[in-house]
């Protein structure tokens, strides 16, 4: 292996960073205590993870981790590039031999282990990602345990996995069908979910034995290594899962190039992951995408106002909007839609907008600047074509990258409010009249992720649920997401399925075996 033989004083940095992690006193007194909390539990890593080792870049690059709350820096991490991400391949293939040939008992004894570790430590987890993301402490709690909860899964479901006896078409024949680990794996993931994200890929692939090289999010790089330094601990040999962070393109280019990196995993932007996809072709790679959403939520006049309004606000305001099954579009009957405005409004206006450490927060900042001027942007298109701003429709007087919860009535499907996914806590209203024209308006997006439906009769529930061009419907509920479901896209919201029994396959190949001469 290139990287261990390469390995010197310069690469390899003690077991604690400190160095490199911004002093405390530069930092806001609830920010420097997070931190410090964080750092005592020996989960601060700002190295990239490769062969079981904490490596800085080749050149000692690095990128800075920002609060998007008040935009302090948390930490500078390695900026890593191709190099590194080779050695991470390098070592990927390595150890795939000897953790694939584990039992799988033995493999769900280590991860097991791993998912009792994160548990163990879901308060650090929790700082850290509400510290680099923004997502209130309650719903950063609650991705730990939503992010723990596939390895969990996975550590039982791949003692399930079995392959076939085929009745042979000659007598002296015996046909069998293996189901084996794919290899090495490249997994991409986004920043909006820093833990989930990736626990919902590496827990199946490790579980059906491959390796794992984790790419995270530029910008919420300390929840994955301190995620995957708990992974070590657990006992997942090293090599087995790798981090490397820093340039995306080029990190992106040499997990395509590399014929030993046989699958491609990935949750982001649509427009990424079709460069990733026409990228895989050159080394024929299998490819996961998990993309974008517009999901529609429609409210039918026969609805529950109450569970309609509950159930829409979770679904579009948690994580600030910043979700891929955010309710982009809500769609209300005529003869209902100055009721369950009002309702919804007043409902919006309960949301505490503020710093997530603060436990009155239910609404963060954006993820950066960028982010809010996406949302500026599709404000002003939706005004200039004829939508009403009802509440909110500004920055947050907090400053920084808060938005105010915003709620657009009229919105119509010329606008890029009804078009795209406004990753924000913007929710636009959308009147409708038959149930053919929501379903039609539902359907009228290039996406396909998630859909929500609120009425009371199961008849319709069920023809609508049919008719939605979507991988995940709800029905009366606006948080349907579990690791024992399958969680996927359609049309271009993406290709397969992650979670479930069904998230398993991804991460396996076939063999066909046929025994001859056995009569
Ligand atoms: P993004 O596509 O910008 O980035 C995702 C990841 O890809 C990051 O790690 C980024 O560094 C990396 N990346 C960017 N350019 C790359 C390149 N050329 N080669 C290789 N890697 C590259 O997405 P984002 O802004 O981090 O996340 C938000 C998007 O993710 C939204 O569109 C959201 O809907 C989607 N998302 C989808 C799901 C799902 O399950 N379908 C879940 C969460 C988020």
């Amino acid at each position: 292996m290139r990287r261990a033989a390469a390995l010197g004083a310069r690469h390899i940095l003690a077991a604690s960073s400190s160095s490199r992690v911004v002093p405390l006193r530069h930092m806001s007194a609830d920010a420097g205590a997070a931190m410090e909390k964080i750092r005592a539990a020996g989960l601060l890593r700002t190295q990239g993870l490769i062969a079981g080792q904490w490596v800085d870049a080749y050149d000692g690059k690095t990128i800075e981790v920002q609060n998007p709350a008040t935009g302090e820096v948390l930490a500078s991490v390695s900026c890593m590039g191709s190099r590194e991400t080779s050695d991470a391949i390098a070592s990927a293939h390595s150890t795939f031999y000897s953790w694939s040939k584990l039992t799988a008992n033995e493999r769900s004894k280590a991860l097991r282990k791993w998912y009792d570790l994160i548990i163990a430590h879901k308060e650090e987890l929790a700082l850290l990602m509400t510290l680099e993301q923004g997502k209130p402490m309650k719903e950063a709690l609650g991705e730990v345990n939503y992010g723990a909860s596939f390895i969990e899964y996975f550590a039982e479901e791949a003692k399930r996995i079995y392959g076939d006896i085929i009745p042979p078409t000659l007598s002296d024949r015996r046909l069998l069908v293996l189901k084996q680990p794919v290899g090495v794996v490249g997994a991409i993931t986004p920043w909006n979910f820093p833990l989930a994200m990736i626990t919902r890929k590496v827990g199946p692939a490790l579980a059906c034995g491959c390796t794992v090289v984790v790419k995270p999010s530029e910008f919420t790089p300390l929840t994955a290594l301190a995620a995957a330094d708990l992974a070590l601990q657990a006992g997942i040999p090293a090599g087995a899962l790798n981090v490397v962070m820093g340039n995306a393109p080029e990190i992106g280019d040499a997990l395509l190039q590399s014929t030993q990196v046989r699958k491609i995993t990935f949750t982001g932007s649509t427009a990424v992951g079709k460069k990733l996809m026409a990228g895989s072709a050159d080394t024929v790679k299998k490819v996961s995408l998990e993309l974008g959403g517009n999901a529609p939520c429609i409210v039918f006049d026969d609805a529950d106002i109450d569970v309609a309004v509950k159930g829409s606000l979770a679904a579009k305001f948690r994580n600030s909007g910043q979700t891929c099954v955010c309710a982009n579009r809500i769609l209300v009957q005529e003869g209902i839609y100055e009721k369950f405005a009002s309702a919804f409004i007043k409902a919006v206006q309960s949301l505490q907008v503020g710093n997530g450490l603060e436990e009155s927060t239910s609404q963060g900042p954006l993820i950066n600047e960028a982010a809010v001027q996406k949302v500026e942007k599709f404000i002003n298109d939706a005004t200039s074509k004829g939508a009403n701003v009802m509440l909110g429709g500004k920055r947050h007087s907090l400053g920084m990258t808060f938005y105010e919860p915003t709620v657009v009535g009229n919105v119509s499907n010329d606008m890029l409010l009804f078009r795209e996914e406004v990753f924000g806590p913007v929710a636009p209203l959308i009147p409708f009249k038959t149930e053919e024209e929501a379903i039609h308006l539902a359907n009228d997006t290039n996406a396909g992720l998630a859909a929500y439906i609120f009425t009371r009769s199961i008849p319709r529930s069920w023809r609508v649920s049919e008719s939605l061009e979507y991988g995940l419907v709800g029905v009366n509920e606006g948080i349907i997401s579990t690791e024992v479901a399958p969680f996927g896209g359609v049309k271009q919201s993406g290709l397969g399925r992650e979670g479930s029994k069904y998230g398993v396959d991804e991460y396996l190949e076939l063999k066909y075996i046929c025994m001859g001469n056995m009569g």
